[in-house]
């Protein structure tokens, strides 16, 4: 029997009159049908977390963060149950899906760490004259209600980014998970659910797409914390000038190996790494490795390299502990990354392994040759593609970092200070990673892009000041 997952209204389960299917995209099986919202259940959510504001932003932090280990605990409990859960939503090898939980697990429990810190700073005054007597605090409060829309990618870890700041900081919170992926967000509101969080600061609500502008305007709603795509992401801007919001979006992360990275086990590392976080979501990750920018005295061996590790990967069920790369999201996402790769061999590229599709499964494929008007040379893939680009020297390979629209993070193989410094300052990026590829991320690490991969910063302290003011207080007289 399929299960039809209730959402969750005011920290309360309740379900709607209409409900969607949620089907796996290895086999096409049904995995669950997700209830919808009424228009009235959404309303009555914004209302009851208007009403929770003060008593939410007025819980002791003990209470916050003891809400907050709780769910850590949980979420770790039922790791095995939440990762078959996320492969079979999502199509990830379970092997990936068991890391993701192990994230959510650590966002829970930095957020516990980070709601008992101190709150603000206290200011001396007496700089100038007129201060004399003087001193100020500033304490951060909540903006009001978190509007959290999360993508598909990673159903649990990114809906835990957002859902964990809230609850650290006392803001209520709707979150919105993606259609595609609903069903992991929902076992999370069954933890929640278990701890004494105030009514109504909390709701997951899957709203369908075409009902989300409506709530993105919402008087009721000062701040939105978006992860997804670059398109849907500027548009809800574009339609909310005035309002919070933080943008978490797409990029085409470049991992560089320099021409210091030269020995056997250099090039084995950044081989293994490079290959690795390529197709390690089916490249359906925003810091996947997209381009490989390798000095030309490197080059050669690295491709060789790169070539045999991605030729080695394991493709298949997802649901085995072997597979490395499962299906895509679903076969339209597999396709129009065939068509992408088609469209680069149309117009010169080279491809050096993979290049083929079985449904929702593109085999790992890594190009060589990309010309510069190829689609592949500047969108974001979201797939497991990786190109090759051969440079000479630093300054080339960094200017072909920074030659994209998208700027999330990038990986830099070098062994020497100055140039780990100079990409630093140099990379148009949020994130420089060096030793490494492109991919890492901690989660209290500031996460996020500049150009069109998005505004702001994620990462649990960073998210917490986001979803939070200043409010400075200033003490006369004293
Ligand atoms: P998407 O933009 O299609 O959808 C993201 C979310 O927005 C979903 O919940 C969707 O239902 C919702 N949505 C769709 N239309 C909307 C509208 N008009 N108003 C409000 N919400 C709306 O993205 P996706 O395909 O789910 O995710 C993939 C994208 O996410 C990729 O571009 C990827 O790089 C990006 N991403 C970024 C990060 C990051 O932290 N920077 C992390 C993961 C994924």
């Amino acid at each position: 029997m399929t299960t039809t997952y209730d959402f969750w209204l005011a920290g309360r389960r309740a379900s709607g009159d209409a409900d969607f299917e949620v089907h796996n995209s290895w086999d096409g099986r049904l995995v669950g049908r997700v209830s919808v919202p009424t228009e009235a259940q959404v309303e009555e959510a914004l209302d009851a977390a208007v009403a929770a504001l003060p008593v939410f932003a007025a819980t002791p932090a003990h209470q916050r963060a003891a809400a907050l280990d709780h769910v850590a605990k949980r979420l770790a409990e039922r790791t095995e149950e939440l990762a078959r859960l996320i492969t079979a939503e999502n199509g990830k090898p379970i092997k990936w899906a068991r890391g993701e939980v192990g994230r959510a697990v650590s966002v829970f429990r930095w957020a516990a760490e980070e709601a008992r810190r101190t709150n603000g700073e206290t200011m001396r005054l007496d700089t100038d004259p007129g201060g004399v007597g003087r001193f100020a605090v500033v304490r951060r409060f909540p903006r009001g209600v978190v509007l959290g829309i999360a993508p598909f990618n990673f159903p649990l870890n990114l809906v835990a980014h957002k859902v964990a700041p809230a609850i650290a900081v006392g803001a209520p919170i709707i979150l919105k998970p993606a259609p595609a992926t609903p069903l992991s967000a929902m076992v999370l509101g069954e933890i929640l659910a278990e701890t004494d969080l105030p009514v109504g600061s909390w709701s997951i609500l899957p709203v369908p797409n075409d009902r989300m502008p409506a709530l993105v305007q919402d008087g009721r709603v000062p701040v939105i914390s978006f992860t997804g795509s670059d398109k849907v992401g500027y548009q809800i801007m574009d339609s909310v000038p005035r309002k919070h919001t933080t943008l978490e979006l797409g990029g085409n992360a470049a991992a560089v190996v320099l021409a210091d990275w030269s020995s056997e086990a250099d090039l084995d590392w950044a081989a293994t790494r490079i290959a690795m976080f390529a197709n390690y979501q089916g490249g359906q990750s925003c810091i996947s490795v997209q381009r490989v920018i390798a000095d030309a005295s490197v080059y050669d061996a690295l491709v060789e390299k790169v070539v045999a590790k991605v030729a080695a990967q394991v493709t298949g069920d997802p649901n085995d502990d072997a597979t490395d790369v499962g299906p895509l999201v679903d076969e339209n996402a597999a396709k129009r990354v065939e068509s992408w790769v088609d469209d680069a061999v149309a117009k010169g590229a080279k491809v050096l392994v993979g290049g083929t599709r079985e449904g929702a499964t593109y085999a790992p494929t890594v190009l060589a040759e990309l010309p510069a008007d190829a689609i592949l040379a500047k969108a974001e893939v979201f797939g497991p593609v990786l190109s090759l680009h051969r440079v000479e020297g630093v300054a080339e390979a960094f200017a072909a970092v920074n030659d994209s629209p998208f700027g999330l993070q990038a990986g830099v193989f070098t062994h020497d200070l100055q140039t780990a410094f100079r990409a630093h300052r140099e990379l148009e990026v949020g994130g420089v990673i060096i030793g490494d590829a492109p991919s890492y991320r901690a989660d209290q690490m500031p996460y996020g892009g500049v150009k069109d991969s998005g505004v702001g910063r994620e990462g649990v302290k960073y998210a917490m000041d986001d979803y939070t003011v200043e409010k400075v207080m200033v003490l006369t007289g004293l």
